[in-house]
C-alpha cells in the first residue's frame, strides 16, 4: 500500500482521521523557507499567516533550526525536578529584553494565560487582601485568549464557549477601548485586568490612543493587575518588540508565545514584576516541558533573530507600505468597510460575510495564504524577513480580487 501523494489524497486521509475543529484552505503544504511554503504539487504561495505569527521569524529560519539541531544532540529535556544548562541563559535573555525581573517559562500561548491569571488571582488573595475565593477579572469584548476552559471562560465569542459550560466564574467582561467602562467594572474585589493591546482574532482591532495608557492609570490607582496578553501582537509583529511601547504602558505581567520559538516548538513564557510572578512558590504551579532545554536553546535563537535582524523595525517599515497600498487601493471600493493595521499585523473588514470565499481565491489566483476571522475580516500577517519585493508583488496580486470583494 502507498500513501497519500496528491492534496486531495492527503485532504481525504486527513479529513477521515482528525476531529472536525477547522476548516483549512484545501492546500497541503509540504516544505517552506523564509515568506514561502510549497504545497505537495510544487505550488508556491507566500504565507499570509505566518503560524498566526509564530513565523515572525520566517519558516526553518537557519539560525534557529541549527540551535534545535544542536540541542537535540545534546539534552532535549529534564523537568524542572532538575536544573539544566539552557534555561537561565534563555530567561535572562527575555526578561532583559521585556524588562521585567521574572519569567515563567510554559509551552502554549494559552498556557501563559493561564499562568497569568493564576499569579493574578494569588496575588490578590496574598498581597490585596481579597476574600478568599472572591477574586474577579476584568477582560473585555472581543478577545481571544486560547482554547482552555479558562480562555473560553473569557471570550464573548459562542463558537468558542458554546456547549462547554459550566464557564469559570468570576470573570467581569467590559467594552474593548471603553477606559471608563473599565474603570466602572473595576471592584474591590478586583485583582486583574487582562487585555490584547491590539486585538488579533478579532480582526485586528486597535484601540483609541489614549485607551492603554488610561487603563495602566486605573489598575495603579485601584491596586490592581495589569497583564497585557502579547500572544500574537508581541515579539516584533506591530513594529515595535513589544505592542505596548505603542503607548508607553508597561504591565505588571505579559504573555508571550508563538514566535518566541519561530514557528519551529511550542514555547510560551509570563514576563512580570517580582510583586506578581513572586506568588508562586514550590509546588504552586509547573509544566512538564515548560523550561526545557531544547525550548530555551530555540528560545535564544528565536530573540536573537529578532533583534539581530531588526525584525520589529522591518515591521514597521514594510506594514507602512503595505498599508499605504492597502488605503489607496481599497479605502472607497464598495464592499469594503475598513483597512487597518499596524506594523505588519494588516486587516481588510467587508460589510458582508465573505472573508472565507476571498482567501479561497487568494490562494488560488494570487498565491497567498491568508486567514479569514469572524466571517467579514480577512488578516493578512507575512513573516517579519519577507522581502519588501515579494510584499509589493503579492499585494499586486491581491489588490485586484481584494478589491471586489
Ligand atoms: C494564539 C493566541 C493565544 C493562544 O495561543 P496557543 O499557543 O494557541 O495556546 C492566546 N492569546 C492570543 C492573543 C493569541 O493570539
Amino acid at each position: 500500500m502507498t500513501g497519500p501523494r496528491s492534496s486531495a489524497e492527503h485532504i481525504l486521509l486527513a479529513e477521515r482521521f482528525c476531529a472536525r475543529n477547522y476548516l483549512p484552505l484545501p492546500v497541503v503544504l509540504a516544505r517552506g523557507e523564509g515568506c514561502f511554503v510549497w504545497d505537495v504539487e510544487g505550488n508556491r504561495y507566500l504565507d499570509g499567516l505566518s503560524g498566526y505569527s509564530a513565523l515572525n521569524q520566517g519558516h526553518r529560519h537557519p539560525r534557529i533550526v541549527a540551535a534545535l539541531v544542536e540541542q537535540a544532540g545534546r539534552l532535549t529535556l529534564t523537568s524542572r525536578a532538575f536544573h539544566n544548562d539552557r534555561m537561565g541563559p534563555f530567561l535572562s535573555r527575555l526578561c532583559a529584553l521585556a524588562g521585567f525581573p521574572l519569567a515563567l517559562p510554559m509551552n502554549t500561548g494559552v498556557e501563559a494565560v493561564e499562568t497569568a491569571v493564576k499569579a493574578m488571582r494569588r496575588w490578590g488573595y496574598e498581597q490585596k487582601g481579597i476574600p478568599a475565593g472572591r477574586a474577579e477579572l476584568v477582560v473585555v469584548t472581543g478577545n481571544f485568549h486560547g482554547r482552555t476552559l479558562l480562555a473560553i471562560s473569557l471570550s464573548d465569542d459562542p463558537s468558542s464557549y458554546a456547549g462547554y459550560e459550566p464557564q469559570v466564574p468570576g470573570i467581569v467582561r467590559v467594552p474593548f477601548g471603553d477606559a471608563a467602562a473599565l474603570a466602572a467594572a473595576v471592584g474591590p474585589h478586583t485583582a486583574g485586568v487582562l487585555l490584547e493591546p491590539v486585538q488579533g482574532e478579532a480582526g485586528v482591532v486597535i484601540p483609541p490612543d489614549d485607551y492603554l495608557p488610561r487603563v495602566r492609570e486605573i489598575c495603579t490607582a485601584r491596586r490592581v493587575a495589569l497583564c497585557l496578553d502579547e500572544v500574537q501582537t508581541g515579539l516584533g509583529r506591530t513594529g515595535r518588540m513589544f505592542a505596548w511601547e505603542h503607548w508607553d504602558t508597561r504591565p505588571d505581567l505579559v504573555c508571550l508565545g508563538k514566535a518566541l520559538s519561530g514557528g519551529v516548538y511550542p514555547i510560551s513564557a509570563v514576563c512580570g514584576t517580582e510583586e506578581l510572578l513572586g506568588v508562586f512558590t514550590p509546588g504552586t504551579h509547573g509544566s512538564t516541558y515548560g523550561g526545557n532545554p531544547l525550548a530555551a536553546a530555540v528560545g535564544m535563537a528565536a530573540l536573537d533573530v529578532l533583534v539581530e535582524e531588526e525584525l520589529p523595525q522591518k515591521a514597521a517599515r514594510l506594514g507602512r507600505v503595505a498599508l499605504r497600498r492597502l488605503h489607496a487601493e481599497l479605502d472607497g471600493a464598495p464592499p469594503v468597510k475598513e483597512v487597518r493595521g499596524l506594523g505588519l499585523m494588516l486587516a481588510v473588514e467587508y460589510h458582508r460575510p465573505v472573508a472565507h470565499r476571498l482567501v479561497e481565491r487568494l490562494a488560488r489566483e494570487a498565491a497567498v495564504l491568508c486567514k479569514d476571522t469572524r466571517g467579514t475580516t480577512i488578516r493578512f500577517l507575512p513573516p517579519l524577513v519577507t522581502p519588501e519585493e515579494e510584499l509589493l508583488q503579492a499585494l499586486d496580486r491581491m489588490l485586484p480580487i481584494l478589491a471586489l470583494g
